[in-house]
């Protein structure tokens, strides 16, 4: 069984702390590999690599720095396939969609070759007689990332490439369940030229989260996972004076009005909540459908593709559908939760719990499940799933749809589908979800713009990628200079005003 190891100071280095977790194979559910769980000795040796190389790494010119990036993307495109298997075998998404995990991260990296451009600071010339004011944006010094499983090479991309760019060292944390892709992320990043000690790469559990939380040499911290770490990381992080964003859960809804193509809603309907089986934060876990004849319409076209729906391991060839959960556990609280739905009163129109999946029995796959009436206080409902289990919730009115969008606890991504452009510009404006999607499923915006949700589904006040990822990776500085032209004032005690 192979031994995983962290990235430090350009090597790889044995853990020292004695403790591991499993990594599995979860079409098999075998254990492939054991990956070492750091420890607040092993994160400092990190912390101190770190924050020497970045003084060189800092002072670098931004341009220089981006050209590493620019690299970086092309190494991706040479190992695509290599990075796209061992994701899909620690995760279990399709080979196809493992590259969709590459490429999005691959994006941000291609956005970030715009590093020069957008550590400009500001430029006042003669803010006052003979004074110039202006602003730099300089790196926090050494940054952290703590990263979920269920994107393994876009969030950790989505985290380093900005931070970097900017000047900043980063400590990456990233799952796990799923750390290998992460970790040949570091060498390529090694490959492209950055130096030793820019990217760290320490895996490890709560152990070594709450290091990188409680550690004075680190300025930053990024976090994407579930809302309640969310904000535990969000609360200690900020009480120790970070500055740190936190991304969370979600539980996004479509809402489907009468206009619809209905066609056209129930295929966005099957990529968007059963791609991945389920485990993306902007999955669509809810469908409105408003008024029943809407609703009947819709699940008439649902059921017979939720049915049609191919189960397999990533190996399993080019139409498998989706794959396994990641863990045991996380298909045992899917299938709890699908219990609980049957048990409260939901209808149950595509059961997949007695899915099993030929040659592949202990792999960690469950069948998609499709339920129709649905209500608010359900748990099916109230929680996030993070299972190919889509719940329908009857509206009778737009209204009544958009409350609920609008009631529930997480705010990631929306969608409505409809061909009224009135409506759809209604919702977008009203909508307290952070990222909203008219006739798209999964609206997540591209590079240049940037992700992020509102109420549970975000802590922190910037969002991931696009300019916000350069505020949130710099502190900004504000010179005030003069030159005095030969007048010479005496001392002034009163505040400057530009009375
Ligand atoms: P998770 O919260 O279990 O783990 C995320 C990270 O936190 C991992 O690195 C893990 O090691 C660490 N962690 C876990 N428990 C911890 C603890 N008690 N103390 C400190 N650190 C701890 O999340 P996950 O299961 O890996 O990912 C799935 C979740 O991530 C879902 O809720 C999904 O919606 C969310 N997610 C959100 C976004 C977003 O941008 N909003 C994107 C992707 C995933």
């Amino acid at each position: 069984m192979d031994e995983l190891y962290h990235f430090i100071d350009g090597q790889r280095v044995k853990g020292t702390s004695g403790r591991f977790a499993d990594v599995f194979n979860p079409a098999t559910g075998e254990v492939q590999a054991k990956v070492p769980l750091a420890d607040a000795s092993e994160l400092d040796k990190a912390v101190a690599g770190a924050a020497k190389a970045q003084i060189a790494w800092g002072a670098t010119n931004p341009q220089r720095r981006a050209r590493v990036l620019m690299e970086f993307v092309r190494l991706l495109h040479r190992d695509m396939d290599k990075l796209a298997e061992a994701l899909s075998r620690e995760h279990g998404k399709t080979i196809p969609d493992a590259k969709g995990d590459v490429i999005r991260g691959l994006e941000v990296a291609e956005f970030c070759l715009g590093a020069p451009h957008l550590l400009k600071g500001e430029y006042t010339d003669g803010a006052g007689p003979g004074i110039d004011m202006y602003s730099m944006r300089q790196p926090i010094g050494v940054a952290a990332g703590i990263t979920p499983f269920n994107f393994p090479a876009m969030i950790p991309m989505w985290k380093f490439c900005p931070a970097i760019a900017a000047g900043n060292a980063f400590i990456l944390k990233p799952s796990e369940r799923d750390p290998s892709v992460p970790l040949m992320l570091a060498e390529l990043m090694q490959e492209a030229g950055l130096p030793d000690g820019i990217l760290q790469v320490v895996n490890g559990d709560k152990e070594a989260v709450d290091a990188i939380l409680d550690h004075e040499g680190i300025g930053a911290v990024g976090f994407v996972g579930s809302t309640p770490i969310a904000a535990y990381i969000y609360e200690r992080g900020c009480a120790n004076g970070k500055r740190v964003q936190c991304f969370g859960g979600a539980k996004n809804h479509m809402i489907i009005m009468p206009d619809a193509d209905m066609d056209q809603a129930a295929d966005a309907l099957v990529g968007a909540g059963y791609g991945a089986a389920g485990e993306r934060c902007m999955a669509i876990s809810v469908a409105v459908p408003v008024g029943d004849e809407t609703a009947d319409r819709l699940i008439e076209k649902l059921a017979p593709k939720v049915e049609a729906l191919k189960i397999g391991p990533y190996t399993g060839g080019d139409d498998v559908d989706f794959g396994p959960l990641v863990t045991a556990e996380a298909k045992q609280r899917v299938a709890g939760l699908v219990e609980s739905g049957v048990e409260q009163g939901a209808k149950l129109v595509v059961d997949g719990r007695g899915f099993n999946m030929q040659g592949y029995e202990d792999g960690f796959f469950f069948g998609a499940c499709l339920f129709d009436h649905v209500t608010k206080d359900m748990d099916i409902y109230r929680q996030e799933i993070f299972g190919p289990v889509l719940s329908t919730v009857r509206a009778q009115s737009y209204d009544e749809a958009l409350g609920l969008a609008m009631d529930h606890e997480y705010g990631n991504g929306v969608a409505i589908f409809t061909r009224d452009g009135d409506a759809a510009r209604d919702f977008a404006s009203r909508i307290n979800v952070g990222m909203v999607g008219i006739n798209v499923p999964i609206p997540v915006p591209l590079a240049y713009h940037t992700f992020g949700g509102w109420k549970k589904s975000a802590f922190g006040d910037l969002n991931q990628h696009g300019p916000d990822a350069f505020r949130f990776y710099t502190k900004t500085k504000t010179v005030t200079a003069r030159w005095p032209s030969g007048i010479k004032d005496g001392a002034e005690f009163v505040i400057p005003t530009m009375k």
